[in-house]
């Protein structure tokens, strides 16, 4: 893989994703092609089998609602049957179902997809906006996940860079990558507090900021709560009353639930700037006597903040227990910098103000500030800029299952990554030739209340007496907040490593896979915007032509040097539209060549004229 040419930060979104890199030390969003700055997370397949994402796939959304989908970020790395997923599975209009490893997958068409699928679509989105704007490929990216994923999310998360593929140079913290932001070429030293709700995650970190040092002190979340949960409530208000009225379910129409949802984001964003908002979806049902319904309501700010008073709260809690456990008042805060889109609700505002005492800062772009981070944060990586250090902490208490289902914690949550911890497991039982390790991940004491990562077995040891085999075990996560595992058998120094994949992922040959095709379609997508670039300059050139020719004919009059110029521009002008009409790359090349030419011996004729 490249290790030259841009570097790119993604951050890829539960609603929208955003690319940016540093270019001659400033770093910059990059916008796609209808020019925003945010790209819709957002894939489907259409009738004919072709890939949407991004807008032209939110513009289909509501008439192809079964294969569009939105917010897989809230699925990836999750297993099958977690309360998460059943959530997903009773309020979304495409198929979820059981892949082959106790993991998520998703049937579009008539084909079934992995989540790391899915959302290396979107980063390709994002790849191709960089490449059409630097005018070369673009092979590494730092990509932003919420401080509060797990292993198995951020492990996923990184196969899906793979098999974009990417090179995938780090993977970072949300939050942390909107402090990058806030702190790139400024001269602070600063605590400050990044309250990040965007539309699946919440995410808190708390850091101290210093001499282009970036220090997390203690990092909270909840991968669950965002604005889609915001918007299920409106759904859920705007469900009963129609159902008041006409006794119908819409959400039993995938259409219908489709339309429901648009309505009720825009309800909830108009809801930021005015005090009242209008419902109005009309023709949303058919009674079964064939008499169409319509739904019209009106919705107030107060009534919204009703609906959601208790998510807010949610998040409120979430800042006391970090900041606890960081030690520090809310009063010393010096910032709280707001990202996500959530944060424009005054609702939320209004809270965080409550909380910390203070105004939130606005120095950052609530939808900007991770994308630039991460390139920040790649540039670094790639010494195209000033070193900065970033020390982050890992979120979630790492450690192993012991007897009686107990939780034995080896790394602690808000300890600096990358850590490394070891452990001396000794043989309980005489002749004992192996042992089993249980690798977890979570906030309970029980065992089987946190996340499995993985198991293993270490066999092989020296059959001996209880207690006379030591077989330590070392865990190391990585600065992606990833975790491995080796083990050394303490008497013959032999030591393995162990990877600790937890059952739910994509194996290596799925993921090769889905590389392969991958290539292909990217070769394609390049290959398609090449295309339309030609075309649309073709038809420029093609229009300069034809608002030159009056000007030609004036110049030259009844001339036969102007006939045959005349006449030669017809033609070129023959073969450029035939070009446009159905003509290969070549054919857009040859004709754009004859066009320039013609268009340069008018500029003459005219300028001698
Ligand atoms: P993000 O994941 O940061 O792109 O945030 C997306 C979420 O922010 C979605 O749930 C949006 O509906 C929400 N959002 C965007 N703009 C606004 C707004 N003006 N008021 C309330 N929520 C908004």
């Amino acid at each position: 893989m490249s290790d030259t040419g841009p570097v790119i930060g993604i951050d890829l979104g539960t609603t929208n994703s955003c690319v940016a890199a540093v270019e001659g030390g400033s770093p910059k969003v990059i916008p796609n092609k209808g020019g925003y700055k945010t790209t819709p997370s957002i894939v489907a397949i259409t009738e004919s089998g072709k890939r949407l994402v991004g807008q032209m796939a939110k513009r289909q959304a509501i008439t192809n609602a079964k294969n569009t989908v939105f917010g897989a970020k809230r699925l990836i790395g999750r297993t099958w049957g977690s309360p998460q997923v059943i959530h997903c599975m009773e309020t979304s209009p495409y198929t979820i179902q059981e892949g082959p490893h106790n993991d998520v997958r998703i049937k579009l068409g008539d084909k079934v997809y992995s989540l790391p699928e899915i959302a290396s679509m979107i980063l390709t989105e994002q790849r191709l906006v960089a490449e059409e704007y630097f005018g070369q490929e673009v092979h590494r990216a730092v990509i932003t996940v919420p401080a509060y994923f797990n292993d198995g999310q951020r492990q996923a998360t990184k196969d899906a860079g793979r098999i974009a593929g990417l090179d995938v140079l780090r993977i970072i913290n949300e939050p942390t990558a909107a402090a990058l932001a806030y702190g790139y070429g400024r001269e602070i030293n600063a605590t400050v507090v990044v309250y990040d709700l965007g539309g699946g995650t919440f995410d808190i970190s708390c850091m101290e900021i210093g001499d282009d040092v970036f220090d997390v002190i203690s990092t909270a979340g909840d991968t669950f709560l965002g604005g889609e949960d915001f918007d299920a409530r409106i759904i859920e208000w705007l469900a009963f009353k129609f159902a008041e009225k006409h006794q119908v379910d819409l959400r039993d129409n995938e259409m219908a639930l489709q339309r429901l949802k648009d309505a009720a984001e825009k309800a909830k964003c108009d809801l930021s700037s005015s005090m009242k908002t209008e419902i109005n979806l009309p023709f949303i049902w058919t009674s079964d006597d064939g008499e169409a319904l319509h739904l019209q309501v009106e919705f107030g700010r107060e009534e919204l903040e009703g609906l959601v008073v208790d998510l807010v709260e949610r998040t409120i809690r979430i800042c006391e227990v970090t900041l606890g456990e960081a030690g520090i008042e809310p009063s010393a805060i010096d910032d709280v910098i707001l990202v996500g889109g959530m944060t424009r609700m005054p609702m939320v505002q209004r809270a965080v103000k409550e909380y910390f005492g203070k105004s939130p800062s606005k120095a950052v772009h609530p939808d900007e500030a991770v994308a630039v981070g991460a390139a920040i944060q790649g540039a670094a990586l790639t010494k195209d800029t000033n070193d900065i250090l970033l020390l982050d902490v890992t979120p979630l208490d790492l450690g192993i299952a012991v007897h009686g289902g107990g939780f034995n914690v080896l790394i602690e949550r808000n300890t600096t990554i990358p850590a490394s911890e070891s452990h001396v497991f000794t043989t309980a039982r005489d002749n004992q030739t192996s042992i089993k390790v249980v690798v977890l991940q979570g906030e309970s004491d029980r065992a089987d209340e946190n996340e499995l990562l993985g198991e293993f077995t270490l066999t092989g040891l020296r059959p001996a007496p209880a207690g006379a085999i030591d077989v330590e075990i070392t865990f190391d996560i990585s600065a992606d907040g990833i975790t491995n595992v080796s083990a050394k058998d303490m008497e013959t120094g032999v030591e393995r490593r162990i990877v600790v994949t937890a059952s739910s992922q994509l194996t290596e040959d799925e993921i090769g896979d889905m590389m392969a095709e991958h290539q292909d379609y990217l070769a394609e997508a390049r290959h398609d915007d090449v295309f339309e670039e030609k075309k649309v300059e073709l038809g420029r050139t093609l229009r300069d032509v034809e608002r030159m020719i009056p000007e030609v004919q004036v110049a030259m009059g009844n001339s036969t040097l102007g006939a045959n110029a005349l006449e030669r521009a017809r033609v070129a002008m023959k073969n450029a539209s035939d070009a446009l009409d159905s003509g290969s790359k070549d054919d857009l090349e040859t004709a754009g060549d004859a066009l320039r030419r013609t268009l340069a011996v008018f500029k003459g004729i005219v300028e001698r004229s």
